[in-house]
């Protein structure tokens, strides 16, 4: 079986106490993840601090290059990364699961080498010369969550040594093995100290985000984890990226084709199986077309097979963990207590792991658990509207606000409601694309500060002004 090891100082750090991580797709363990300490916590930091002296001086080609390389290591090595991936995660190798996201990875890491941080000048004549000057903050700690850990490990990563910064990472406990494997690869290409990774039970978390010689925290994960980490980072100011959930809304107006609109529905609602922050998580739709929308939309989706992450034929594969697969079922019954209607999908069968079926709830209602609340998971509430300001008011009530849509045939007046949507990122006829030239982050309790492109990369810099 591989020995999974942490890289602390570009050394790889073995551990005798391990924990199992569970394979979702069938139960069984997908490998043994080293047991770090907090004396493993503190050394990591203690590297990263060590080169950030050297790293933080380093020229802006040498950093561009180093980005370049990690493109490069990670498409030498993403047939065994997608395949680890796969096997912790639960998203099969095809479509849109485990290759797609070594290739995200890449190209993010490739695309941070391409961005530009220009010295900008605001004044110079006679009287003077004022400089804008991009500055590294220190030691970076970022910590992933367990529904894309690659590629949202690279969002934190790419930047933060781009920007001449040192990194420690803590990935999920549920996800610990791709992200182990991948940051010892990207320690062919850099120097030793610069990205180093820690895993082991929770408490590690807070003891790496409330380190006095972290300088800014980078964090993917839950609301309220994501607020316990601001207030651990209270002490000595760190900086703070915090990409949280959302509970994102779809509005259909009443002049979509309903046979027409159904893939794009279907992927934008469940791609990773609904474990993704930026997908659909509640679709509004006009009374008018409401029939056949939930019609063609069942249609699409009953066609599509959910299975193990192993298994070729897989489109998607199970949920994550346990604890997520309780929720949704919890959200699912609660759903129907309350009168709503399974179109599709609703209950297990007896497969082994975590595998639940695609399920869609017509006659949801604001106010339903499953409507107000993100389900994570691959289930999607469909609630009936009959004006469109009262489907705005209900989308923009929720304390989220990372992404939501508009779906219709007309641009120009989807357009107008797109903007009146109270989230980050705004979709007209899609949900949940990305672009590493796109500034992305949530508004209200979805997050703080941006990620990807330059207003990314900014994030982990600090400005200094020279007068001269
Ligand atoms: P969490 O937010 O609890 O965990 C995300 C990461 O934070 C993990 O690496 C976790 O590791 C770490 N963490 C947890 N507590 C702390 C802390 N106090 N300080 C520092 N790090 C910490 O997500 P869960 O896995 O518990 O999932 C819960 C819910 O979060 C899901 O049901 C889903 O709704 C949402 N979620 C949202 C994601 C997104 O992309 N926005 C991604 C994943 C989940 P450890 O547990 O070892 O501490």
């Amino acid at each position: 079986m591989t020995q999974f090891a942490m890289t602390i100082d570009g050394k790889v750090v073995t551990k005798t106490e391990t924990f199992n991580v569970i394979n979702p797709s069938t139960g069984g363990s997908a490998g043994q993840c080293p047991s770090g300490t907090v004396d493993d916590v503190n050394a990591a930091v203690a590297a990263a601090k060590t080169a950030y002296a050297s790293w933080s001086i380093t020229s802006d080609d040498v950093r561009k290059q180093a980005c370049r390389d990690m493109a490069a290591v990670l498409a030498a090595h993403a047939n065994e990364l997608a395949t680890l991936l796969s096997t912790e995660q639960g998203k099969p190798r095809g479509g849109l699961g485990a290759d797609f996201e070594l290739g995200g990875c890449q190209v993010w890491a490739g695309n941070t080498a391409e961005l530009e941080l220009p010295v900008e000048v605001i004044k110079d004549d006679n009287e003077g010369l004022i400089e804008v000057h991009r500055k590294p903050l220190g030691v970076v700690a970022s910590i992933t969550p367990w529904n894309w850990p690659l590629m949202i490990g690279i969002w934190h990563i790419a930047p933060a040594i781009r920007a001449g910064n040192t990194v420690v990472i803590k990935p999920s406990p549920y996800t610990p093995l791709s992200t182990l494997r991948m940051v010892e690869i990207l320690n062919t290409v850099l120097p030793a100290g610069v990205l180093n990774v820690v895993t082991g039970p929770d408490d590690l978390g807070p003891v790496l985000t409330g380190h006095a010689d972290v300088a800014k925290v980078t964090f993917t994960g839950s609301t309220e984890t994501g607020k316990k980490v601001m207030a651990s980072a209270a002490g000595t100011l760190k900086r703070l990226t915090l990409e949280l959930g959302g509970n994102d809304a779809g509005i259909l107006l009443p002049d979509v084709d309903p046979r027409q609109i159904a893939e794009g529905l279907f992927w934008s609602a469940f791609i990773n199986s609904g474990q993704t922050c930026a997908c659909m998580k509640r679709l509004y739709v006009h009374d008018s077309i409401y029939e056949d929308v939930c019609k063609e939309f069942a249609a699409f989706t009953a066609n599509i097979k959910v299975g193990s992450g192993a298994d070729t034929n897989s489109v998607l594969g199970p949920i994550q963990n346990a604890a997520q697969l309780a929720k949704v079922e919890d959200l699912i019954s609660d759903a129907v207590d309350q009168g709503a209607r399974i179109i599709l999908g609703g209950k297990r069968s007896t497969e082994a792991g975590y595998i639940h079926p695609l399920t869609l709830i017509a006659d949801a209602k604001d106010g339903m658990r499953i409507v107000d609340e993100e389900q994570f998971g691959p289930v999607l509430p469909i609630i009936r509207y009959s004006n469109v300001e009262d489907a705005i008011k209900a989308a923009n009530a929720s304390s989220m606000g990372l992404g939501a849509s508009v779906w219709s045939k007309d641009i120009a007046a989807a357009k107008k409601l797109a903007l009146r949507m109270e989230s980050g990122s705004v979709w007209i006829n899609g949900h949940g694309g990305l672009n590493p030239n796109a500034p992305f982050g949530g508004v209200k309790q979805s997050g703080l500060g941006t990620e990807f492109g330059t207003e990314g990369l900014k994030e982990f810099t600090s400005i200094q002004t020279l007068h001269a």
